[in-house]
């Protein structure tokens, strides 16, 4: 298996009826061979219409973010916990979530083995933390999941809605985060080109 050849795959996905209001799958893009992996909550509308993850505000915000700390948006993989757009923008439904991630995000996990995770708001947090989370509380710190480090950040869509740069404010904590996101990537090993444990519960073939 590929990663080109899941994402062939993933653009016929009717396994859950999100399937039945896209215009688009929003698969994923970036290096295939990433240290950094972002995962967002699932795509909005301009994600819907290109195709495209994090490409409408809250990605622009994204790539301003990344830009400050000297990441390049090319050299992270950045997808989302569900990859057709929920109706009216609201929040996957905790089987829509289920059946997309043991489905796609598993897969891309293995596929481009991240040394780093980094989800974006409490959708994508509990994904990776196992249970119910505030993104307030657990933002900013480090946790583990499958051997690979997990770290938290707001949503750039949350940040969009809460402007201040205040000492304290949301905007002034994510770049707290992203600038710690940085240093953990230029502390690390040389990556090992061996996919992580099997983390999905289906056969990769
Ligand atoms: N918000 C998300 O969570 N994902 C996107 O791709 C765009 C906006």
């Amino acid at each position: 298996m590929t990663l080109e050849l899941l994402q062939a795959q993933a653009q016929n996905c009717t396994a859950c009826r999100l399937a039945e209001g896209r215009t688009r799958v929003v698969f994923g893009e970036g290096n295939p061979d990433a240290n950094l992996m972002i995962v967002g909550e699932g795509p909005g509308e301009e994600e819907d219409k290109t195709g495209r993850p994090f490409v409408g505000k809250a990605g622009q915000l994204l790539n301003r973010i990344l830009e400050a700390a000297g990441i390049p948006r090319e050299e992270v993989y950045i997808t989302n916990i569900v990859k057709c757009r929920p109706p009216q923008n609201r929040a996957p439904l905790p089987d829509e979530a289920k059946i997309c991630t043991d489905k796609w995000l598993l897969k891309q996990i293995e596929l481009i083995a991240p040394q780093i995770i980094v989800p974006l708001g409490a959708v994508a947090a509990e994904f990776f933390l196992g249970e119910k989370v505030s993104i307030t509380k657990v933002r900013g710190k480090w946790y583990e999941w499958h051997g690979i480090k997990v770290f938290p950040m707001f949503h750039p869509a949350y940040l969009l809605r809460n402007p201040s740069r205040a000492p304290g404010s949301p905007k002034h904590l994510t770049w707290l985060d992203i600038q710690e996101v940085k240093r953990a990537l230029d502390a690390l090993p040389p990556k090992e080109r061996r996919p992580v444990k099997a983390v999905s519960q289906e056969p990769l073939f």
